[in-house]
């Protein structure tokens, strides 16, 4: 990885610079709690001004920029005799600056999935490879529990990944050709042996600056212990089974597919929607049986594939740690607090 520094000035002339031919996508404020804290979405920009690079995470997730919830597949025309299929996944280039390392993470985990080697999904791919990614450090927010999944620090998936250091400028970390080409269209610095010090510093503050922390170790197992856990109905017994938490988490990918073929059967279209494993209709099959009837099973295997499928098939959890789900649940249920739970049950 290359290393250089870089002055804010010049990078709100390399955000002009990147506007100028992308549609660019960064963190905006919508609004604000009644306790008067902003609330931020990852929404387009016509201008640096519109940034809000101090914020601490956005309702949704950047994930929307690579599985929408909702997209068509293909379409279809049928003819006297003949047929015909269009695809379209090709995007114009996009930017988005402003990621935070979890954040970037859950792409990582999102790229395992439709990058694999037999079923690459080329919509994902696409979105991905077109898709230029400016990341930048931050001070966790009061939820976050990234560094307890191991997503608090990113070494690769991204263009370009800033940390602020003394005297208005950045340590820019540079993770592409197409990084390191945009850079040169400003002003940059070699890091001097101050700078490197100023890193490590900055990168030490972040670290030390989580309030919420999950023991995360022996995950996996303690899962497979608990399986018959109370803890999952008492968590079931709240849960709504309305899927805002998967909407919201930067990492669950489970969508459905449908047909639709017009009255005339002259034209169709396959589309694809991002689907909850909460939801009460997840594990219906044909034939009205339903594999995950209740809330308590439904709960219970949304936090399994987070932290113990994901783990078995890519060695790694899916969680990391943005605590989105936690925030969005109207519930109350976040995986702090489940996970406590279990260690908790497990200890008695
Ligand atoms: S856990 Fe919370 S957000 Fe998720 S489905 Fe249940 S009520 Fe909705
Ligand atoms: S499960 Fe929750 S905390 Fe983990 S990545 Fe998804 S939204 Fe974030």
């Amino acid at each position: 990885m290359l290393f250089k520094t870089l002055a804010k000035s010049e990078f709100q002339k390399l955000v002009e610079a990147i506007l100028a031919t992308n549609e660019v996508i960064g963190p905006k404020q919508v609004g604000s709690r009644v306790d008067g804290r902003p609330i931020h979405q990852y929404l387009p920009i016509t201008s640096f001004a519109e940034l809000d690079l101090g914020y601490e995470t956005t309702e949704l997730s950047a994930k929307t920029y690579f599985l929408p919830f909702q997209e068509t597949l293909s379409s279809f025309r049928f003819g006297e005799s003949d047929w015909e299929q269009q695809i379209r996944y090709r995007i114009q280039p996009r930017a988005i600056i402003g990621l935070h390392a979890c954040d970037i993470n859950a792409l990582l985990k999102l790229d395992r999935v439709f990058e694999r080697d037999n079923f690459p999904s080329p919509y994902y791919i696409s979105r991905r490879r077109n898709t230029f990614i400016v990341g930048i450090d931050h001070m966790p927010g009061e939820r976050c529990f990234c560094r307890s999944v191991g997503a608090d620090v990113v070494t690769h998936g991204f263009d370009l990944f800033l940390t602020e250091i003394v005297g208005d400028r950045y340590v820019v970390a540079i993770d592409s050709d197409r990084g390191f080409n945009t850079l040169n269209l400003v002003k940059s610095e070699a890091l001097t042996e101050e700078d490197t010090q100023e890193y490590v510093a900055a990168r030490k503050r972040i670290a030390a600056g989580f309030k919420t922390k999950v023991d995360a170790d022996n995950l996996p197992n303690l899962l497979d212990l608990e399986f018959d856990s109370p803890v999952w109905k008492q968590w079931g017994n709240k849960c709504l089974s309305c899927g805002s938490c998967a909407m919201s988490c930067p990492t669950c990918y489970c969508y459905g597919v449908s047909e639709k073929v017009s009255m005339d059967f002259s034209e169709g279209q396959k589309e694809k929607k991002l689907h909850s494993c909460n939801l009460v209709d997840f594990a219906l099959v044909a034939g009205g049986h339903n594999f995950r009837p209740n809330r308590q099973s439904r709960l219970k295997y949304r936090y399994y594939h987070q932290h113990r499928g994901f783990v078995e098939a890519y060695d790694q959890p899916k969680c990391v740690g943005c605590n989105r789900c936690g925030h969005v649940c109207l519930a109350g249920i976040n995986p702090p607090d489940v996970i406590s739970d279990l260690q908790v049950e497990e200890r008695q």
